[in-house]
């Protein structure tokens, strides 16, 4: 498990996308180029997927097991929570 993903919101910041070419978003899974995210939200340091509009993108392109991990712990119920929805944060 990458240490970005210990972020309990999985909310990434604009400066880990530094370095970074492509994006992954968690929430629609898709994959684009770093530059497609025109719109950043929480004063300009969280993406929005240019996709589905949530702010569950990570920066880089996720192997397909990291990705569906991520998606477990962020849409999955664990440790007897309920499950997180993108609305969650609407
Ligand atoms: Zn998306």
């Amino acid at each position: 498990m990458n240490d970005a993903f210990d972020n309990a919101h999985f909310l990434f910041r604009r400066h880990q996308f530094v370095g970074h070419t492509e994006a992954t978003c968690l929430a629609c899974q898709a994959v684009y180029a770093v530059t497609a995210i025109t719109r950043w939200i929480d004063g300009g340091t969280t993406p929005v997927c240019p996709r589905c509009q949530y702010d569950f993108v990570a920066p880089g392109r996720l192997a397909p097991e990291v990705l569906a991990a991520a998606r477990a712990r962020l849409f999955e119920p664990w440790e007897g929570m309920e499950p997180l929805k993108p609305g969650d944060w609407a």
